[in-house]
């Protein structure tokens, strides 16, 4: 089996995939979750936003996922309170909005702390940056978030897949496939060697997100199914406040957007535009909404400016629509609904998947598998543990190991419990090989970059492991250090020849 693409949805189908002992490989173009799954606004949620267009069914299912990855996951996943300030942008009643929030609960199967309803005063006591001078009323329901960040997310899935005995491969790029015999015929480059590549596969599954449909066209594939894009992009800015609680405005075209912690700093996003174009940059007028709508909404001594931007993201969602649909010029663009499809092909074996979300991966991953089984490949028994978090016995034991290293103290980095907490976060099992180096060289425990959360001892284990190939790819995917701190503070530290030694064996 070929899985085309290494975002969430391929990374997932992987993982389901080997550990059912099916024989795959999964690549990618660029890095794993190099393109949309990397732009995400980083919520495992069960989209209470979506019960405006009583998205019902959908929101049922998606806090189902949510629960189960926060089950999975409790140290990479946090559940936080999101406190939706009303004021006259909100489309409905600050009661009605409780009673939603209420709904949303009961949706959510009652698995997060109960909401709350907040009036104006009590938001200004809880949340003193908060302009609450035309607010109406506020109310905070329950929802989670990923600690790291996404693409960091999706990389667990590629290494578990890896472990069940996958193939993965990141820069190589698939330049064409014919069926041929029964068979496809595949020819792929390696993007960095420009080395071709010649693998053969019963079966393909599309996971190219935004570019599933150019793939199908070019196979032949007529699918019931195809992606719209819609734009999202996110400011990262110094933290606007202490709490780890997500802020919820509508704006001034009535659509909820957020500001979402982020280590020490925050996020304020996301937006929801029409476009054509799959990897549309941030514009000026882009900034310049997200500034304006947080500004007037924020009580800050001074109004936040572009210069106060430490990085962005901006990435399309490809939300799947009916191909008979039409070309969906005429829709209600930001009421189209989030949900997934997958499309199978029995005459040419190919599985496509069509839009989705981070926090649907579990069900994508099962679909997949029972796709790929209606095909007449054969599933093994399930390997226990190819996604969560190991067992909460493993963590305390690590844990009890750490704090004899010294890691239990609370890093530089604010909202963090402790350094081995990060530690555990970013490698779960394999945090161990991080105490091992420890032992061995205590002073590997200090920081890799100033104002860093990554240790100097993860970086060989990281560079065994990860598939790091270029510097972005640490930066950027695997940490999440390009996002929280500016470029060129980066590229100043000291500890960047370390990095570049150790990963690329360069000084
Ligand atoms: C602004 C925004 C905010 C979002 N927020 C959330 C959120 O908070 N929570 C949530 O659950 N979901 C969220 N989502 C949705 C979620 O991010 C996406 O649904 C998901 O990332 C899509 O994953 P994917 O694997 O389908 O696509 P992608 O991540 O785009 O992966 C497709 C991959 O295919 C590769 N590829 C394409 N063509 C080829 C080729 N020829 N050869 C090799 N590789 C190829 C690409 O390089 C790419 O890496 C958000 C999306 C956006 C845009």
């Amino acid at each position: 089996m070929l899985i085309v693409g290494g975002g969430i949805n391929g990374a997932v189908s992987a993982a389901a995939l080997a550990a059912r002992g099916v024989k795959v490989a999964v690549i990618d173009r660029g890095d794993f979750a190099n393109f949309t799954s990397q732009e995400s606004s980083n919520l495992v949620w069960g989209g209470f936003k979506y019960l405006e267009n009583y998205e019902l069914p959908l929101v049922w299912k998606l806090c189902g996922s949510r629960n189960e990855l926060m089950k999975a996951y409790p140290n990479m996943i946090t559940e936080l309170g999101f406190l939706a300030t009303l004021d006259k942008t909100a489309p409905f009643p600050a009661l009605l909005a409780g009673l939603g929030t209420v709904g949303y609960w009961g949706i959510g199967r009652f698995a997060t702390k109960p909401p709350k309803y907040f009036r104006p005063k009590a938001i200004k006591k809880t949340e003193p940056i908060v302009n609450t001078a035309t607010a109406k009323g506020g109310v905070q329901y329950q929802d989670a978030y990923l600690k790291d960040n996404d693409a960091r997310f999706v990389w667990s899935f590629v290494r578990s897949a890896l472990d069940n005995g996958a193939t993965a491969a990141n820069y190589v790029n698939l330049d064409k496939a014919e069926r041929e015999d029964g068979r496809w015929h595949v020819w792929l480059r390696d993007t960095e060697s420009d080395r071709e590549l010649k693998l053969v596969a019963k079966t393909i599954v599309n996971a190219a997100g935004p570019f599933v449909d150019g793939l199908n066209e070019k196979w032949g594939n007529a699918t019931d199914h195809r992606v719209v894009y819609s734009k999202g992009i996110h400011l990262v800015v110094p933290k606007l406040t202490d709490s780890e609680r997500v802020l919820a405005f509508f704006d001034d075209t009535g659509r909820l957007f957020y500001v979402i912690p982020m280590a020490h700093r925050s996020v304020i996003g996301t937006t929801d535009t029409r476009t054509e174009n799959p990897a549309e940059p941030v514009f000026d007028e882009d900034r310049q909404f997200l500034l304006d709508q947080i500004n007037a909404r924020l009580d800050l001594d001074t109004p936040l400016t572009m210069s106060d931007i430490i990085s962005e993201r901006s990435g399309v969602r490809p939300l799947v629509v009916e191909r008979k649909g039409g070309d969906q010029t005429d829709v209600d663009w930001t009421s189209l609904s989030r949900k997934h499809e997958i499309d199978v092909d029995k005459p040419t074996r190919i599985v496509t998947i069509f839009g989705g979300k981070l926090t649907d991966c579990l069900n994508v991953g099962e679909e997949v598998v029972d796709a790929v089984s209606s095909l007449g490949i054969k599933m093994g028994p399930e390997a226990e543990g190819w996604f969560g978090e190991p067992s909460d016995e493993e963590f305390q034991a690590f844990m009890a190991r750490a704090r004899k290293l010294g890691l239990d103290k609370a890093p530089d980095i604010e909202r963090e419990p402790s350094v081995a907490h990060v530690v555990w976060r970013r490698h779960g099992r394999a945090a161990t090989a991080v105490l091992d180096a420890i032992e061995e060289d205590p002073a590997l425990a200090s920081p890799a970059l100033a104002s860093s959360d990554l240790l100097r001892a993860e970086l060989p284990v990281m560079a065994e492991r990860e598939m790091i190939t270029r510097l972005d790819d640490l930066l950027r995917r695997r940490t999440k250090l390009s996002l929280v701190l500016q470029r060129d503070e980066l590229g100043a530290d000291a500890g960047m020849a370390e990095i570049n030694q150790v990963l690329f064996n360069k000084g």
